[in-house]
C-alpha cells in the first residue's frame, strides 16, 4: 500500500506577524510539524507495523525551509518526502492549496493508495484541505478518523468521532483520511531514522512540473483572501444575580452601560 501522508509545517510561536496581504508571514519562523499530521503519521506507522508493503511518502506544500518538516518525519519513520516549492504556490488559500497538492498527486505520485491528512492545521484551522484534495482528485473521503482499524485488499475500516458518538467505516481505496488524536505512544526519532533522514533526497516539483497554470496556484489562484485578522475578545462570562426587582434593574442598567 502506498500512501501520501500530507504534512504542513506551522509557526512553532504565538507571536504571529502577518504579511501586507494579511496571511501569516511563515518565511524565517522556527516551525514544528502540525501536530495532526504527526498523528497522521502514527496511523501510517501503525499500519506499516502491522501490515507489509506499506511505503510512506511525505509530502508538503511550502516555502524551501519547508524541506526541514520533511526530514523531521523522514526521522520519525516515513520513508521519503516530497516538496512541492514555488514562488508561483506562495499566498495560497485552502481551494488553491488543495488543488496544487492534488494536481501533484495525479500527474507525478498516481501510484497512491491512500491519502493521510491531519484533521486541523493548528494555525489556519481550516480543516479544508484533505477534504478539497478528495474533491480535486474526485475521491472517498473519511474525516475525523481516530483509528484504521483494518487493512484489507483495496479497502480499509476506519473509526470515526461524530457528535454522537463513534462510527465505523469501510472505505474504497483509494480515498483521503483525516486523522484526529489516536490511541499511539508518542513516536521518537531513532538514530537510524536520523541518519537516513540526513540521507534522504527530497524530491521537489515546481509550477513547471505540474499541470495548472501559474493563475491557478498561490495567490491568484486563491478565490477566499484574509481581509482582517484580529485575536477575538473574550466576553463576559455570564453571571447570576438574585434580589428584588429593583435592584436587579439597577444591576441591569449599569451592565448595560457598560456596553454601550
Ligand atoms: P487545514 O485544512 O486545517 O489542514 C488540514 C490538513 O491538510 C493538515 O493537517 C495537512 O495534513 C494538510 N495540509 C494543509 N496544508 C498543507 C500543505 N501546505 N502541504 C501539505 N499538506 C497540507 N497561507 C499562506 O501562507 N499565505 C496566504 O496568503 C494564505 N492565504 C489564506 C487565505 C485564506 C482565506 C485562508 C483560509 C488561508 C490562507 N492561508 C494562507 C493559509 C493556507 O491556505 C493554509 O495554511 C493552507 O491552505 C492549509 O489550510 P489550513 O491551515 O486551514 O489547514
Amino acid at each position: 500500500m502506498n500512501i501520501i501522508l500530507c504534512i504542513k509545517q506551522v509557526p512553532d510561536t504565538t507571536d504571529i506577524k502577518w504579511t501586507e496581504n494579511n496571511t501569516i508571514q511563515r518565511e524565517g519562523l522556527e516551525s514544528v510539524v502540525n501536530p495532526y499530521d504527526v498523528y497522521a503519521l502514527e496511523s501510517a506507522l501503525d499500519l506499516k507495523s502491522r501490515y507489509e508493503d506499506i511505503n510512506i511518502s511525505a509530502l508538503t506544500m511550502g516555502p524551501s525551509q519547508a524541506e526541514k518538516a520533511l526530514r523531521k518525519v523522514i526521522a520519525l519513520g516515513a520513508d521519503k518526502g516530497i516538496l512541492l516549492c514555488d514562488k508561483k504556490f506562495a499566498g495560497a488559500d485552502t481551494y488553491a492549496t488543495a488543488k496544487t497538492i492534488a494536481a501533484a498527486i495525479k500527474s507525478k505520485l498516481q501510484d497512491y493508495d491512500l491519502i493521510l491528512c491531519g484533521q486541523f492545521a493548528v494555525d489556519g484551522d481550516t480543516a479544508q484541505t484533505g477534504p478539497g484534495i478528495a474533491t480535486f482528485l474526485d475521491i472517498p473521503q473519511v474525516t475525523y478518523v481516530k483509528e484504521i482499524v483494518e487493512y484489507t485488499r483495496g479497502y480499509v475500516t476506519v473509526i470515526r468521532e461524530t457528535d454522537e458518538g463513534l462510527e465505523k467505516i469501510r472505505v474504497k481505496l483509494p480515498a483521503v483520511i483525516c486523522i484526529l488524536k489516536g490511541e499511539f505512544e508518542t513516536t521518537r526519532p531513532t538514530i537510524n531514522g536520523i541518519i537516513r533522514a540526513q540521507k534522504s533526497k527530497i524530491l521537489k516539483y515546481g509550477i513547471d512540473d505540474i499541470p495548472l497554470c501559474p493563475v491557478e496556484t498561490g495567490l491568484k489562484g486563491s478565490p477566499t483572501y484574509v481581509s482582517r485578522a484580529f485575536r477575538a475578545l473574550k466576553r463576559d462570562v455570564n453571571c447570576k444575580f438574585i434580589g428584588d426587582v429593583k435592584e436587579l434593574v439597577q444591576v441591569i442598567n449599569s451592565v448595560r452601560g457598560k456596553h454601550e
